[in-house]
Order: structure tokens, then sequence, then C-alpha cells
């Protein structure tokens, strides 16, 4: 029994799109933590975005369902300690978010209003910051849906903490 290709395994997990929004990879998300090989096994541990996030069991078995196609042998496992946080999304990963009509979510401590318990939610679109929200809820249990006030644009905040 010869040890797994790490590296070759990173690259297929790396590249499994989250199923709520496609553009960003698991990677890009944080939401793929590491790979390590127990013997001829790679396993894989898997934070999700917060515990009730009803993508979680698809995220796993994406990950698991790639790296068995490339034909490795894999575990899943899933690590709930430290909890993840939207600033494990990479830079790339908020890049695309934004392209993608999504606000990224503000990285912790840097909003005066989350002092009072608001987010300060930046619009995608023109980049204005006077925005409201709409409802709690988006397309999505992960997304809050806002309002731009500057172009008036309306758009989802990824909210998933
Ligand atoms: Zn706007």
């Amino acid at each position: 029994m010869s040890a797994p290709d790490l590296a070759h395994a990173w690259e297929v997990a790396a590249a499994v799109p989250d199923p709520e929004i496609p553009v960003v990879t698991v990677a890009d998300l944080g939401i793929l933590r590491d790979l390590r090989a127990e013997g001829p096994v790679v396993v894989a541990r898997v934070t999700p975005t917060y515990s009730g996030c009803p993508a979680t069991a698809a995220i796993e078995l994406a990950i698991e369902g790639a790296l068995a196609g490339a034909g490795f042998d894999v575990r899943i496992e899933r690590v709930l300690s430290p909890p993840w946080t939207t600033d494990w999304i990479t830079e790339e990963g908020r890049e695309k978010l934004r392209a993608y009509g999504i606000a990224p979510p503000e990285k912790a401590g840097n909003s005066v209003r989350a002092l009072f318990g608001e987010t300060l939610v930046t619009c995608p679109h023109c980049g204005s910051t006077t925005t409201e929200r709409l409802s709690e809820f988006g397309s999505t249990p992960c997304k809050a849906h806002y309002r731009c006030l500057s172009c008036r644009e309306p758009f989802d905040y990824f909210k998933c903490l």
C-alpha cells in the first residue's frame, strides 16, 4: 500500500464547487481545511459554515465523490472546532462572490456598526455602504436579501456564520 499523492488530492478536492454558490470552491470558502494521509486513505477535514447549514452534507458528499472519482480512498472528517468564520474566505473567494453579485461577508471587526450588532454591508454593484436589509433570508438560508440605496440594485449578502 503506497501513500496517496496528497498534492494531487488537494487539487481535486479544492476544485469542488460550493453547492449553493457554484462560482466559489470549497477551498475559496475555507470549508476544506486540509488533507492528510492515513496509510493509503486520504482524510479530508471539512468545517461546515454553520452546523445548521443544509449544504454541509452535500459539500461533504461532493468532496468525497470528487476524490473517489480520482481514484483515492477517502474519508471525510467533520471538524467543528475552531468554528468556521467568514474570515476563512480567501481574497480570491471574495472577488468571485463580488463578481457574482453577492456581497462578500465583511471581515470581522472592521465595522463600527458591528459594535451595535449591525453588519455593514457593501453593495457588490457600486461599492456603496448605504444599504438596507430587505429580509433576513435570501434565495437560500445562508443569504440575506439587501437593497442598495445608492444604485437601487437588490443583492444577496452571504451571511452563513
Ligand atoms: Zn449599489
